[in-house]
């Protein structure tokens, strides 16, 4: 699939529910999280419906994200399905991880490749003043269960805060000095909650990193599905890596297109820009009409975000990320 801007997109971000069982501050509000309904939310034969024509038109990875992807029943019954899907190359999920001891096994049977696991400290206070709940103890047991069990390559994202020194970012880091996890900082995106913090810039943190533990060495040996840039780190089993959309725009590159969990096919993080899926899916729509709406969305895909203005834009994303899927 090309989009108008000449772009090969081969990956979709699947939102499979905007519930979450945190409520980080940068991404959700406390009070007042108005969650889709059960009938709204697409069924799992209606993404496979989606993800089947995605894959004959080039789509080749897909990752499950939410809301927190584990909070929706029989996950991995979906994940193998998707697996089995021909064409479709990769299958990764990203998830806070308070679910994912439990889960662990199930996810890795129906063939899930890589899990990416949110944590932005390792301090217990910290991460409760983060995410509003307690549950660190529960994330850093399904970080240990898939370290043991090593079924699927893993990833850690932290979105450093700027002016919470306590975060202990170091600390983060080492994670991929101790094992073979790959640590990736992202910057603030300002979406949704996230316009009411200041991001940590790539340049200031990647300094203060390489002061700790040596210096950097740009590395593409890692595997990923677009933006990440990637670091060796001497002594380090695991890589660096950074996702700077603010200081390093990455839109020339963009390769991906979203499913929102209400069925939604968003072809920027940042617009409003997209098609409707599920009335099609829904209103008796052929596999036809189908991929004539999804190629009609990427002939329209923007060509980039703009984070940097501070203007208001009327066709700006509305959603939060935890209903986009970050
Ligand atoms: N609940 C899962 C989790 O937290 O991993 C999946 C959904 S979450 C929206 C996906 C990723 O988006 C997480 O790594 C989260 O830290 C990140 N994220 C949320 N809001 C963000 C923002 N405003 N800027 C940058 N990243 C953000
Ligand atoms: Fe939930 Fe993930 Fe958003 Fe945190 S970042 S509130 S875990 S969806």
């Amino acid at each position: 699939m090309i989009d108008g801007y000449g772009r090969t997109i081969d990956y979709v971000r699947i939102s499979v529910t905007d519930r979450c069982n945190l409520r980080c501050v940068y991404c959700m509000p406390e009070e007042g999280v108005c969650s889709i309904s059960h009938e709204e939310i697409l069924r799992f034969g209606e993404i496979e419906r989606v993800c089947q024509i995605l894959a004959e038109n080039g789509i080749q990875k897909i990752k499950l994200t939410g809301g927190e992807p584990l909070v929706r029943r029989r996950l991995p019954e979906l994940a193998a399905a998707l697996k089995q899907i021909p064409g479709i190359k990769s299958l990764t999920i990203t998830t806070n991880g308070v679910l994912l001891e439990e889960m662990y096994d199930a996810l890795a049977e129906a063939g899930v490749d890589s899990v990416t696991i949110s944590l932005d400290t390792l301090d217990a206070s910290v991460y409760r003043q983060l995410t509003r709940r307690d549950e660190i103890e529960a994330v850093r047991r399904g970080l240990r269960t898939a370290i043991q069990k090593g079924r699927m390559q893993i990833k850690i994202n932290c979105v450093p805060v700027l002016g919470i020194e306590e975060q202990k970012l170091l600390e983060v880091a080492e994670l991929a000095k101790n094992h073979n996890v790959h640590v990736r900082f992202i910057e603030m995106m300002p979406i949704g909650m996230g316009t009411q913090f200041a991001f940590v810039k790539e340049d200031a943190l990647k300094h203060a990193l390489e002061e700790a533990f040596g210096i950097f060495t740009p590395c593409g040996d890692v595997a990923g599905n677009g933006p990440c840039h990637y670091f060796a780190v001497p002594g380090f089993q695991g890589r660096i890596g950074f996702i700077s959309a603010v200081s390093h725009k990455f839109c020339s590159e963009c390769n991906r297109i979203r499913l929102t969990s209400e069925g939604f096919l968003k072809t920027c993080l940042q617009y409003d820009n997209g098609v409707e899926l599920k009335t099609i899916l829904r209103g008796g729509g052929t596999d036809e009409d189908l991929r004539r709406a999804i190629g009609q969305a990427l002939a329209e895909k923007p060509k980039g975000h703009s984070f940097e203005k501070k203007t208001e834009f009327t066709d700006r994303e509305h959603r939060g990320m935890s209903q986009i899927g970050g």
